[in-house]
């Protein structure tokens, strides 16, 4: 099956006001046919800022949503409010919130949860430390990470939902994945979609890779046969994420 490429961009806690509108004004004047599906994910207070100037075909992201959808939760926003404020996306289980927010897997599979039933689309990160690569257990943990999420939602749910394998030693590090180690995980979760979830999941759901994605190194990756597009840190911020986002061109 066809999978529509997809590419997005995690600006994380970076931009001003102005420094967003630069990037969101190149956005809107590039040449993006839609053919690639592009979202961007500006940091919370920026969000309703970028939905309102953004023009088709890029869509907009969250970065994070709580697993309730209101209370007395201060600092968090809810998966109804992204999703009444008008923002289609939200990101989660980003291995920075993993790491030094502790979202557990528990969390991050109510958080999947919590998303989806308000009718948000999820960016469900998982990934790998190096020392979890060096000991060879990278499969059980990017697959553990699923499980914790495969176990709470529906079938029908992984339509909305984007799986993005970010190994935790490529982000940000400028120390990207070869295609061949990219490829072999990618290749790896989808036979596992396949067979634990079903074969239409594991055929449709769109794996993409993320981890010092640049316009030198994304038309390589982006020729493996089971990538399917990327999640754009660092990048993001500059004017080759438009590259980035025309790789299939
Ligand atoms: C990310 O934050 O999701 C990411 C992949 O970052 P970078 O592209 O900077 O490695």
């Amino acid at each position: 099956m066809a999978r529509k490429f997809f590419v997005g961009g995690n600006f994380k806690m970076n931009g001003t006001t102005q420094a967003i509108k630069v990037i969101v004004d190149d956005l809107n004047n590039a040449q993006l046919d839609g053919s690639t599906e592009v979202i961007i994910a500006p940091p919370a207070i920026h969000l309703c800022n970028v939905l309102n100037t953004v023009k088709p075909p890029v869509q907009v992201a969250a970065q994070n949503a709580y697993f309730k959808n209101s209370g007395a939760f201060t600092g968090e926003i809810s998966p109804e409010q992204i999703k009444d404020a008008g923002v289609p996306w939200v990101i989660l289980g980003h291995s920075e919130r993993r790491s030094l927010f502790g979202d557990t897997e528990e969390v991050v599979a109510d958080k999947v949860k919590a998303s989806l039933a308000a009718g948000l689309k999820v960016i469900a990160c998982v990934g790998e430390t190096l020392e979890e690569r060096e000991a060879g257990v990278t499969n059980d943990v990017v697959q553990k990470q699923l499980g914790a999420i495969a176990k709470v939602i529906n079938e029908s749910d992984w339509n909305n939902i984007v799986v993005a394998y970010e190994p935790v030693w490529a982000i940000g590090t400028g120390k990207v994945a070869t295609k061949e180690q990219a490829q072999e995980v990618h290749h790896d979760l989808r036979k596992w979609l396949s067979s634990t979830v079903s074969p239409a999941v594991g055929d449709a759901t769109r794996i993409i890779y993320g981890g010092s994605v640049n316009a030198k190194n994304c038309g390589d990756l982006g020729a493996a046969a089971d990538i399917d597009g990327f999640l754009v840190g660092g990048a993001s911020l500059k004017p080759e994420f438009i590259e980035i986002a025309r790789t299939k061109k």
